[in-house]
């Protein structure tokens, strides 16, 4: 059978994003993909919502809600802290298949049931509604989240988690969705304006005292009853069905690109769901994921090059994520000797989220970039903040400028010569080059 390109496996976020940015290339590219099995409602921010759109996702995004309240209780303290849209996320995954095909993309509706990988040969088995149905291609894009087998890499886990989903459905109301620390771990609330309510319990895989699968659902109605955050939520509800249990365990897979694959999404890396990032993080790997597959397949001699960009571009995320998720947990101080809290203040390390930046520890180095749809090198800026360094600000190659005003003295330089000389060397206009350099200053680039 004559190998078909590039094939995409997995029809969530990650899974649309890279197809739409390949298609875009011009890259011959096959989705396969089956919407998810369980109902599941997620919160995003503005960011991802716009994300989406800019994708040309019609569909997908008319399982968004409009954006309303998210209140928090934590450590004791209540606060309406932001918003977020929260979405339908079995509507949005149908959508997707949809939106795709309208976009030009090639969709095979099903599950992958066998995949078989040799060098430049991905063959796979998939059920179709029409019946099973065999694929070939030569580049695969493992799309399919947490789903995706390992295939035996090594991998970095957080602290095993799992929550527990319990829908209820109410009589129609306000949507909205609060958070709040309980002694065992945490619970996420979700109301929909139709009356559909998702109350989400997330605990300790090795602490939890969890009943058998056939109490799951009066565990959890009794566990959301007790706590008075939940009322608004169960006001005149009931549970429906059984609860659905989620991994949410933060996972690095260490292994994230070859010369003819790559992972995204997270097939690649899974944050904890307390940051509310996934659909983000998702996104963000995989809109990257198209320079990094057309430079595997069309730019051999910088296949190095692209994977560690990709390699570490994940790992860099991951480590972010996870230190994001620590923070909030530690700010939870009710319950010191709860294992659940204790376990999750400490991982994945004592780093700071943000490395402080002193003048002499910023240099200038090579480094992989995304250009015009490749990953080619070009100078950077790297900081114990940014170790994978800064090309591009505004639109302007930064290392270059840095280079000139260190060459020139720097900050011992008088102000209005600094912005004489990047004018003079780099062609800006006076009001462009003063904010490049107070983008600089506030980032301690400059003694
Ligand atoms: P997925 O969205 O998982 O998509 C994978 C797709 O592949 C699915 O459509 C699936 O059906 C398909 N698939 C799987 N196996 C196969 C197969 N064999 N054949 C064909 N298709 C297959 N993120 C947020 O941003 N906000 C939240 O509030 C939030 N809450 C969460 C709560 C929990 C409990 C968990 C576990 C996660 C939560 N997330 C949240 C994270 C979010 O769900 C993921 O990060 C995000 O969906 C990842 O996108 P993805 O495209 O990589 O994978």
């Amino acid at each position: 059978m004559a190998a078909e390109g590039i094939v995409i496996l997995g029809a969530g976020p990650a899974g649309a994003a890279a197809a739409i940015g390949l298609a875009r290339m011009g890259e011959p590219v096959v989705l396969v993909g089956e919407p998810r099995r369980f109902a599941a409602v997620e919160g995003v921010s503005a960011r991802v919502v716009e994300a989406l759109r800019g994708l040309g996702l019609q569909q997908a995004l008319q399982a968004f809600a409009p954006p309303s309240p998210r209140r928090a209780v934590w450590n004791g303290a209540y606060a309406e802290a932001n918003v977020e849209s929260l979405v339908d996320r079995q509507r949005f995954d149908r959508g997707v298949l949809d939106d795709l095909e309208h976009l030009g993309v090639a969709v095979v509706r099903g599950r992958v049931t066998a995949l078989r990988s040799t060098p430049g040969r991905h063959e796979l088995e998939i059920d179709t509604e029409a019946g099973p149905r065999s694929l070939v291609a030569d580049f695969l894009v493992e799309a399919r989240g947490r789903a995706a087998p390992g295939g035996g890499a090594a991998r970095v886990r957080g602290v095993e988690t799992v929550s527990l989903l319990q829908y209820w459905q109410g009589p129609a109301g306000e949507t909205g969705s609060a958070v709040l620390g309980v002694e065992d771990g945490w619970m996420w609330m979700a109301a929909l304006a139709d009356g559909r309510r998702y109350l989400q319990l997330t605990v300790d895989v090795a602490s939890a005292a969890l009943p058998p699968k056939r109490a799951l659902g009066d565990y959890c109605s009794a566990r959301f009853r007790a706590v008075d955050a939940a009322a608004p939520f169960l006001r005149d509800a009931e549970a429906v069905g059984e609860p659905q249990a989620r991994t949410s365990t933060a996972v690095l897979n260490e292994s994230v690109v070859g010369d003819d694959w790559i992972r995204v999404g997270d097939a690649a890396m899974a944050v904890d769901p307390l940051s509310g990032n996934g659909i983000f993080q998702a996104l963000s790997s995989a809109l990257q994921a198209p320079a990094v597959v057309a430079t595997l397949r069309h730019d051999p001699s910088r296949a190095a090059l692209a994977q560690q960009f990709h390699a570490r571009r994940i790992e860099h995320l991951f480590y972010r994520f996870a230190r994001i998720g620590r923070d909030f947990y530690a700010q939870e101080s009710r319950w010191p000797q709860s294992p659940f809290w204790g376990a999750r203040r400490g991982w994945p390390d004592a780093a700071p989220l943000h490395a402080p930046v002193a003048p002499e520890a910023v240099r200038i180095a090579r480094g992989p970039v995304v250009c015009e749809g490749r990953i080619i090198e070009e100078d950077v800026v790297v900081t114990p903040d940014q170790p994978l360094g800064v090309w591009h600000v505004d639109g302007l190659a930064v290392a270059p400028m840095l280079a000139a005003l260190r060459a020139e003295g720097g900050f011992a330089l008088e102000k209005g010569r600094r912005e004489a000389l990047l004018c003079a060397r780099f062609g800006l206009q006076p009001a462009r080059a003063a904010a490049v350099l107070a983008w600089m200053q506030a980032q301690n680039w400059l003694v």
